[in-house]
């Protein structure tokens, strides 16, 4: 009989009642600590009380109004991240897979509205995942993610990772723009160089199309800057966010140029939810902490000692890793074990990790994450990985 819960997920057999920080409470008392942050989301840790006042003081006020009317909050929100980014204006979302949606809609009404309508077609790259809607699918085009799903959303062109080379070949009278994560996460915490994203924004600039950058994984801080691409010393024409800008409320956002969002006009798109009161109230209060140079800082000074100890735990177990990579605190081990293996094993010395693509595991601990923190995490990571090395023999 099929569960009362849709079976699409693989879920393991945890149950977490309570958050503190860095740490899930899980219903039988063992503290586990986060490296999974609701994969990108808890930027600020579990209840961190900068976002439980926030919440409160907005819901007793007002949950939610329609986009019909003026969202002072969602204003506000729109302003900061104006404010501290490429962009000039920003739609809101409640998630990173229906800001795919519209990172699409707007690049192809873009060329419309300049009379090249053919211009349709978007390049990704193999490994890539942009969310579960028919756009996000179609966008990514893995097999994993399409299969059974056709027909396909058309106009979409998958290259191999990083090939800048193909996709200078590839880019052609129908083509209206390219989607790239600057570090894909799902697929394995594979990291564009900073030279060729610089490389990849100028072949689109000088090639005339659009350049979306989906940073619903990697943006808000996660790299030690606010938006990851801000390392290329690049800009981007639109870019997708969520997960972090809400810490754990559902809210994500389409960021674009003038420019680019130029087709965008009152009918064009909408949301019931997305930008509401609360929601904004909420991401007010996480760009306020994250934007803030200083909290940036110890995202950088924290990720270097959690790297440094990675790779010292990388060489102390090579039968069960490989490699660190990644950037800021958006970081994988790629394993010689089967990752989920390495994640089975986290989960009995109380540390919560996460799979990717490639076999890698994912850290991807709250940017509030103490030095303490890093250390109990890297000394639960190496028991995890004594017990599976001495598994192997
Ligand atoms: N884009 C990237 C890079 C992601 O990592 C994700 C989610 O993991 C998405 C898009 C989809 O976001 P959501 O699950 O909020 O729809």
């Amino acid at each position: 009989m099929i569960p009362s819960v849709l079976p699409t997920y693989n879920r393991a057999p945890l149950s977490f009642v309570k958050g503190e920080g860095s740490w899930m409470i899980e219903a039988d008392g063992r503290r586990f600590l986060d490296l999974g942050a609701g994969i990108a989301v808890n930027a600020l840790g579990h209840a961190n009380p900068v976002l439980v006042k926030a919440l409160t003081e907005q819901a007793e006020k007002i949950w939610h109004v329609s986009n019909l009317y003026q969202i002072p909050q969602q204003q506000e929100l729109a302003d900061r991240l104006v404010e501290n980014s490429f962009a000039d204006t920003v739609f809101f979302t409640n998630s990173g897979t229906e800001a795919c949606e519209l990172a699409v809609k707007m690049a192809r009404k873009y060329w419309h509205d300049k009379d090249q309508p053919e211009k349709v077609e978007i390049i990704g790259f193999e490994g890539a995942f942009h969310g579960r809607s028919s756009a996000g699918i179609a966008a990514a085009g893995g097999e994993k993610l399409t299969r059974g799903f056709g027909p396909l959303l058309p106009g979409f062109l998958h290259l191999p990772w990083g090939d800048l080379e193909a996709l200078a070949a590839a880019i052609g009278d129908r083509t209206a723009a390219v989607i790239v994560e600057p570090i894909q996460g799902e697929g394995g915490i594979r990291a564009m160089a900073d030279a060729d994203l610089r490389a990849l924004s100028e072949i689109c600039r000088d090639r005339g199309v659009l350049l979306i950058l989906d940073e619903v994984q990697c943006g808000v801080g996660r790299t030690g800057k606010l938006f990851a691409h801000e390392w290329a010393g690049i800009s981007p024409d639109i870019m997708m966010v969520a997960k972090g800008i809400g810490g754990g409320f559902p809210l994500g956002a389409v960021l674009a140029s003038e420019e680019a969002a130029s087709g965008m006009v009152a009918g064009s798109h909408g949301s019931t939810y997305g930008g509401n009161p609360l929601g904004c109230a909420v991401g007010n209060a996480v760009i306020g902490v994250v934007s803030a140079p200083e909290f940036l800082a110890e995202v950088n000074r924290k990720a270097g000692l959690m790297r440094q100890k990675l790779e010292g735990l990388v060489a102390a177990y090579p039968q069960v890793f490989e490699e660190v990579r990644g950037s800021g605190l958006m970081l994988g081990l790629k394993c010689r074990a089967a990752n989920g293996d390495v994640v089975a094993a986290g989960y009995g010395q109380e540390i919560a990790t996460v799979p990717a693509a490639d076999n890698v595991v994912r850290l991807l601990p709250p940017l509030t994450i103490t030095d303490d923190e890093i250390t109990q995490a890297v000394t639960r990571l190496g028991n995890a990985a004594a017990q599976l090395a001495a598994e192997q023999g």
